[in-house]
C-alpha cells in the first residue's frame, strides 16, 4: 500500500514526471491514483500472468528485415547462427571426407584376422559370460519372488 498525494491508500500509484514534452521540476512532480484520477487508471492492469507472449519479430526487430512482398526475413547473420545450430559440422564433414579417401577396399589377410580374433575373443567371452550371469540373477531373483507370494498366501489362509 502506498498513500497518494490525494490522501487514498492505494495499491496503484503513478507520478507524473512529464507534461506533454516538457519535464516536471523534481519537488513539483504530482503523484496520482485511482481514487483521485480514475481516468488514467481506466485501462485494465496488466498483470505478470497477463502478458503476451511476443513473436520473435516483434520483440526484436532488428534481426528482421522486411521483404519487396510485405513479409518479414531474417537478416542473413542470425541465420547463419541458426544454421550453425542447426547442424552443420565442419569437423563432422572432414572426417567424412577424410573416411572417405582412406577407406580400406582391399579384403584382410589371414595374419590380420589372426590378430583381430585374438584381440576380440577374450573381449566377446567376457561379455557373453556377464550376459549369462545377468540372465541368471534375474531368473533367481524372479523364482524368490514368486516364492515368497506363494508362502505370503499360504500364510494368509492360514489365518483366515
Ligand atoms: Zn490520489
Amino acid at each position: 500500500m502506498a498513500i497518494c498525494g490525494c490522501g487514498a491508500q492505494t495499491t496503484r500509484i503513478h507520478s507524473v514526471m512529464a507534461v506533454g514534452d516538457r519535464l516536471i521540476p523534481e519537488g513539483e512532480r504530482k503523484e496520482i491514483c485511482p481514487n483521485c484520477c480514475p481516468e488514467f487508471f481506466a485501462e485494465a492492469f496488466a498483470a505478470p500472468s497477463d502478458r503476451k507472449v511476443w513473436d520473435e519479430a516483434a520483440a526484436m526487430p532488428e534481426l528482421y528485415h522486411l521483404k519487396p512482398d510485405g513479409s518479414l526475413e531474417l537478416n542473413d547473420s542470425p541465420k547463419g547462427d541458426l544454421m550453425a545450430k542447426m547442424g552443420h559440422d565442419a569437423d563432422l564433414e572432414a572426417a567424412i571426407a577424410w573416411k572417405r579417401a582412406n577407406r580400406r577396399t582391399t579384403p584382410m589377410t589371414e595374419d590380420e584376422i589372426k590378430a583381430r580374433d585374438a584381440e576380440m575373443r577374450p573381449v566377446i567371452q567376457a561379455l557373453i559370460k556377464d550376459t549369462e550371469e545377468q540372465v541368471k540373477g534375474d531368473r533367481d531373483y524372479t523364482e524368490n519372488l514368486i516364492e515368497n507370494m506363494l508362502r505370503q498366501e499360504r500364510a494368509k489362509e492360514l489365518v483366515q
